[in-house]
């Protein structure tokens, strides 16, 4: 019996210096969450030309390209375009040197986060199953999600009538760039990357001059005390096997040493990998601050605001066993399972608007060498720049290679059943 991944991959040599020359001009050519047309008329082009039904404009930039190739299943494939406010230092040839001035201050732009290896890779992977019709059945669908970072990009086409414009994936596929040694594949059942919640935490004191600590209600110290109590959340509260993070990043109060404010602003954020550790933490947080501001005798209630919202991912076991074996089949010693990761996705609300199941896995993107002497070392924590790291730089290949040969092999293992 004739391998379906193995025929149409055998186009892949026929398609190698496009995808290497797309990846470079979209790592030189950065946009920012929504303002990914270039990114997207790219995408929608080149699926255009392989023969795809294209829809742009989902969701602001997001694209949707269709092939229908007879009876069988329907698998989505999707890809997040953006890029990040971040100056970029690799050193690369094709480094961005790109600012953007849209939000008024000037800021720098970088695919920090490897979204163009996703970009590149789906295009790959597309063009491929395009070429290599005869070797399957059924409906691809390629999709091109702008401003993950942000986590309103998922959204954005689900408001703009994605699940009318897209036929409904019986799965939906994707996959992320990680600082793992290029080559390897990994995926993972069950949850994957945690939920964030970022919250802004508001506390209210009493002011008064810093000489006259009698007459106020020091919002300094209460913020203080919620930072430090904070910290039991993880240690004390949840089970040595449940992973969880909290994390404070941002404190402000006053402005002067010798004036005691009369409130404080606390942001932080919180890391979870299931619906009830999530609930239980979000509680916590608001019970600790609670009872810090009641301990301090604040004269107000504490104000929760939620700023950012991302939902855990939680693979399908049966289709990430499905794709597990693909890869297995495939890639052989490369194909790994993958550990839980502290990233967060908006991925996961795409196949859930339309009720499909999804498995997202990994696929590395750092040079082995370079990776395996720093294993060997034990300072890969140090020395492998990680994702949102302006040094983050993906080698091209293995790389792009790895992302379209996960995603077809993925894909085919419904496609070419
Ligand atoms: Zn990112
Ligand atoms: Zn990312």
């Amino acid at each position: 019996m004739t391998d379906p991944a193995r025929t149409v991959l055998a186009g892949l040599d026929g398609v190698r210096a496009d995808l290497e020359a797309l990846y470079k001009d979209l790592h030189q050519h950065p946009e920012l969450g929504l303002r990914e047309h270039r990114t997207a008329g790219k995408a929608a082009d080149a699926l255009r030309e392989a023969g795809y039904r294209v829809t742009e404009g989902v969701g602001g930039t997001g694209v949707v390209a269709v092939l229908a190739n007879g009876d069988g299943p329907t698998v989505m494939a999707r890809a997040d375009m953006d890029a990040l406010p971040v100056r970029e230092r690799t050193g690369l040839p094709y480094a961005s040197t790109v600012t953007d001035t849209d939000d008024g201050a000037e800021q720098p732009v970088m695919h920090a986060c490897g979204h163009d290896v996703h970009v590149t890779s789906l295009v790959g992977c597309a063009r491929l199953l395009a070429a290599g019709k005869d070797a399957w059945r059924g409906t691809f669908v390629a999709l091109f999600q702008p401003s993950e970072e942000k986590g309103d990009g998922a959204d954005a086409m689900i408001a703009d009538g994605l699940t009318e414009r897209s036929p409904r994936p019986d799965v939906v596929l994707a996959q992320h760039v990680l600082p793992l040694p290029a080559g390897y594949v990994g995926t993972r059942p069950g949850p994957f990357l945690s939920a964030a919640d970022s919250l802004r935490v508001t506390v209210h004191g009493r002011s008064a001059h810093g000489s006259s600590p009698q007459n106020a209600v020091d919002p300094v110290v209460m913020a203080a005390m919620i930072v430090v109590r904070l910290q039991t959340i993880v240690s004390r509260e949840l089970a040595a096997t449940t992973p969880a993070v909290v994390t404070v990043g941002s404190i402000h109060a006053g402005a002067s040493p010798n004036v005691i404010p009369d409130s404080a602003v606390i942001q932080l954020n919180v890391r979870t990998y299931d619906e009830t550790t999530r609930a239980r933490v979000l509680r916590a947080v608001e019970r600790i601050v609670r009872a810090e501001c009641q301990a301090s005798g604040a004269p107000k209630e504490p104000e929760f605001e939620t700023v950012a919202t991302f939902p855990p991912t939680v693979n399908d076991d049966a289709t990430t066993r499905r794709v597990a074996e693909a890869f297995a089949a495939h890639f052989g010693d490369d194909a790994h399972t993958v550990g839980l990761h502290t990233a967060s996705e908006d991925m996961s609300k795409i196949p859930e608007a339309f009720g499909a199941p999804f498995t997202y896995w990994a696929i590395g993107g750092i040079d082995p060498d370079r990776y395996a002497e720093a294993a060997a070392k034990g300072t890969v924590d140090q020395d492998i720049p990680v994702n949102h790291s302006p040094r983050f730089a993906p080698v091209v290949q293995p790389t792009l290679d790895t992302g379209v040969r996960a995603l077809t092999t993925a894909a085919l293992a419904w496609l070419g059943a």
